[in-house]
């Protein structure tokens, strides 16, 4: 259901309509619609707008917070948004309240992305830490190598586009701008479910050069070329159309083959935005928190990581989080 901060009654990524919840990012598993009152950063509010019709225009219903801005909530509990480096507009939320200082960090990464601001390192005493990519066998690969053989695969099957499954919120528009940053030069084509959020990127600053709609492109224009698409559409109907395509899935969980097999992936792209297990373990250690608290995902690889560096540390379950996201 989320986490609850009891002395200002408000939620933190609520599950489940609540009076007033605070919410660290966009994904479906941390954002809902139908709150009396979301508080978030300006660019999360503006894409649960987008997906969820949460009205940004009323400060009744929505509180926008820039990042290292404090909102002091009821009960003198005080709020910061702090970057978090996952998608767009993520945040951490630092809450202050008798002393105590508590980060829930939402999801995070520590990889540069170039489509959103970079997770700030704060100090705390209770650290609340995301774990989806909590063990060690979670390594994720430089994301310049698999934009390299995601290039590669272009340039060698003559004739064939390359279409590349990627969530339609942070991951989509990471892999486009790591290929702007590669050195890709030509048009990008997006399935239809991908546009809206693209546009609401640039709209953010964010720039992602070429990009069109591949809807009612004629198949001889899409040999060599690169479509971007959620997930789903990779072996549905709608990609029949497309000129025999290399299929390409960019996420986290392409590390382990059968989710590969499973989605019929030809060209698996290791690219997550959430922390691998060395991002973890350097991240509690950087922020050296009092306690840490591990949530969202595999909490036991990284409980005995802590205690074996002799850090308190326990697991907090959470319910409702299914990664949206990876
Ligand atoms: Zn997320
Ligand atoms: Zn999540």
């Amino acid at each position: 259901m989320g986490i609850h901060v009891t002395p200002a009654n408000v939620w933190i990524d609520p599950s489940q309509p609540v009076d007033v919840a605070l919410v660290t990012h966009g994904h479906a598993d941390h954002a809902r619609g139908g709150h009396g009152r979301t508080v978030a950063t300006p660019e999360t509010l503006a894409i649960m707008q987008v997906r969820y019709g949460v009205e940004i225009g009323s400060a009744t219903h929505a509180t926008p917070v820039d990042y290292g801005e404090t909102l002091t909530l009821t009960g003198g509990v005080k709020a910061t948004f702090i970057p978090a480096g996952h998608v767009l507009g993520s945040a951490q939320i630092l809450l202050e309240h008798a002393g105590e200082r508590v980060i829930v960090t939402g999801d995070y990464k520590r990889r540069p992305d170039p489509t959103c601001a970079a997770f700030a390192v704060t100090p705390c005493d209770v650290f609340i830490t995301e774990a989806t990519f909590g063990l060690p066998v979670f390594r994720h690969p430089p994301i310049a190598g698999e934009m390299n053989r995601l290039l590669a695969a272009r340039a060698n099957d003559a004739g064939r586009c390359v279409l590349v499954g990627a969530y339609a919120l942070g991951k989509a528009q990471r892999v486009i701008a790591e290929l702007r940053r590669a050195g890709y030069t030509d048009t990008i084509w997006l399935h239809g479910a991908m546009e809206r959020m693209c546009r609401l990127y640039e709209e953010h600053g964010i720039d992602l050069g070429d990009l069109r709609p591949v809807a009612g492109v004629p198949r001889a224009a899409l040999e060599n070329a690169i479509v971007v698409c959620p997930p789903s559409a990779l072996n549905d109907r709608w990609s029949r159309r497309l000129p025999d395509p290399v299929t390409a899935m960019a996420s986290g969980w392409m590390r382990v083959r059968q989710r590969a097999r499973q989605r019929n992936v030809e060209l698996p792209l290791v690219i997550s935005d959430h922390a691998d297990w060395d991002e973890l373990t350097a991240t509690i250690a950087e922020v050296d928190p009092v306690e840490t608290w591990v949530t969202h995902g595999r909490e036991e690889a990284l409980l005995r990581w802590c205690a074996l560096t002799q850090r308190r540390a326990r697991a907090l379950a959470l319910t409702g989080f299914e990664d949206e996201d990876d």
